[in-house]
């Protein structure tokens, strides 16, 4: 009897997770074959230092490849329900017992090669007490998290042997720079060369990298698509002393919520990046971004950086967020001369646009140097950056000197939201059987374990169908 088939579209951690989910279950009574249209973890070795830890240079800013987006990234692995998606509700739909499903991803990362140091900010009770107190006084949410940091220099080897054990453990094969043009119905995958091939259940998990693919393949087969909220803001870099006491003793990216006095808008802390470094992205279409990732626990750099997110959900007539997200960012590289713009927070705050002789002085050096001086204030709409201040103002309350003239503000910094795919609770098209969906790139997470989550639920939807149709 031949093998039931599965294919999965993106090798990232929503790809990865479900497949060994199914390896697990069936061992090799399936056979998987995963496409990735990037390149194998090999081949997204620095080719300037011909390692894994450079991440800095153009050539290594592929986002994609086997691994995905995670493994360029610092590799926070954020252990909390709330983070990164409402992994709680996800799980309940199944009754599945979320911290549980949140342990056996951790699990798997430690068993090939993740750090053992946990950071949890119930251990040293005093400072985050201190901290809730400096954070209740100024109305700011503090969102206590356990991680682990993988750093970007583990990363590609921990997922390199994740790769390793799912091809010989399992009948699990790995096909990278293979981009899948197409799907249909019947469950057919198109390849470049006009080649298709059928499976009994399809699994998509392409990421952001692949997410307006998705929604544009999901319209012409008449999946329902939903537009969700865009997170837009600046990365800021200060000195990494400002924030040792935080990051060291009590989180390690530690997440502030603020709600902005003026606009009564959300705008959050997000990647923080402990003595690391800012990046540049490259995006479709002339449009930059920045980012941040640091290399290991001890950190090289002086420096540390966060993003600043606002949360913008939008009503007709436009409720395309994805393209008011791109329309600011394009905007921002057209005037940074397709660079990230950098400006001092006290020339953003006075009206100045900040010139290179001035960066040069400046008590803060950024990490990137790729980088245009400039007045991010031509190019953000007035209500945007008004929450960056008013919200680094409030900040500094908790973060004392992040306020400071000197703070480094870069642009533009946006995550662009993928549309969430109509879906059952094991994550199946509710138009079309048998396919499922998972990941970042169908609006189901954001980050690394919450992608992976989504991609243990579509697994166990296919595990139940396979099961129930012997
Ligand atoms: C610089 C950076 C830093 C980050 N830092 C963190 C962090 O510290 N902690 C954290 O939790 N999250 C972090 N993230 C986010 C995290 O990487 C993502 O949330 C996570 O990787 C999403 O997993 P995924 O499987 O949904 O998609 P991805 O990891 O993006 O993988 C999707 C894969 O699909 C492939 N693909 C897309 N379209 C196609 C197609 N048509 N055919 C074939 N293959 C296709 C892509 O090549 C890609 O490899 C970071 C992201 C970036 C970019």
């Amino acid at each position: 009897m031949s093998k039931i088939k599965i294919a999965i579209v993106g090798a990232g951690s929503a790809g990865l997770f479900a497949a060994n989910e199914i390896g697990k279950q069936l061992g090799k009574e399936v056979e998987i074959k995963i496409f990735d249209a990037g390149p194998p973890i090999e081949k997204r070795i620095c080719p300037q230092k011909e390692e894994f830890e450079c991440a800095q240079c153009d050539p290594c800013r592929i986002m994609s490849g086997i691994g995905g987006a995670g493994v360029w990234s610092s590799g926070i692995l954020n252990f909390n329900k709330k983070i990164g998606g409402d992994l709680e509700k996800l799980c309940s739909a199944i009754d599945l017992e979320v911290e549980q499903v949140i342990q056996q991803i951790d699990y798997l990362f430690l068993e090939n090669g993740a750090p053992d140091k946990i950071f949890d900010p119930y251990r040293n009770k005093e400072e985050l007490k201190d901290l809730r107190r400096k954070c209740a006084a100024v109305d700011v949410r503090f969102v206590p998290i356990r991680q682990r940091l993988l750093g970007s220099k583990n990363t590609p080897k921990i997922i390199k042997s994740i790769q390793n054990s799912l091809e010989t453990k399992y009948d699990i094969q790995f096909f990278p720079n293979t981009k899948i043009p197409a799907f249909d119905k019947d469950k057919n995958l198109y390849f470049a060369n006009n080649k298709k091939e059928q499976f009994d259940y399809i699994l998509l998990a392409p990421g952001r990298w692949g997410m307006i693919w998705l929604s544009e393949q999901c319209e012409k087969l008449g999946i329902k698509t939903f537009y969700k909220a865009l997170d837009i803001g600046v990365r800021v870099e200060v000195p990494s002393i400002i924030l040792d006491e935080i990051c060291e003793k009590v989180q390690r990216d530690p997440k502030f919520h603020i709600i902005t006095p003026k606009y009564k808008d959300f705008i959050r802390t997000f990647c923080v990046n402990h003595k690391g470094y800012v990046v540049k992205e490259n995006y479709e279409e002339n449009v930059v971004g920045v980012n941040g990732h640091q290399i290991s626990l001890n950190g090289d750099s002086d420096n540390s950086n966060f993003a600043f997110l606002i949360r913008q959900k939008l009503t007709s007539p436009l409720e395309d967020t994805t393209k008011y997200g791109r329309s600011i960012a394009l905007q921002t590289s057209i005037l940074g001369g397709y660079k990230p713009l950098i400006q001092t927070l006290g020339d953003l705050r006075d009206g100045h646009r900040s010139r290179r002789s001035l960066i040069k002085r400046n008590p803060v050096q950024p990490t990137l140097n790729d980088f245009t001086p400039g007045d991010i204030a031509m190019a953000y709409p007035y209500r945007f950056i008004t929450d960056i201040l008013e919200g680094l103002e409030i900040l500094d309350n908790v973060i004392p000197g992040v306020n400071n003239n000197s703070t480094l503000i870069y642009a533009p910094e946006f995550k662009r939201s993928a549309k969430k795919v109509n879906t059952n609770e094991y994550l199946e098209s509710k138009e079309i059987d048998g396919i499922f969906f998972a990941g970042d790139g169908a609006g189901m997470s954001r980050g690394i374990v919450a992608a992976a989550l989504t991609g243990i639920i579509a697994a166990k939807g296919i595990l139940n169908k396979i099961i129930n149709n012997q």
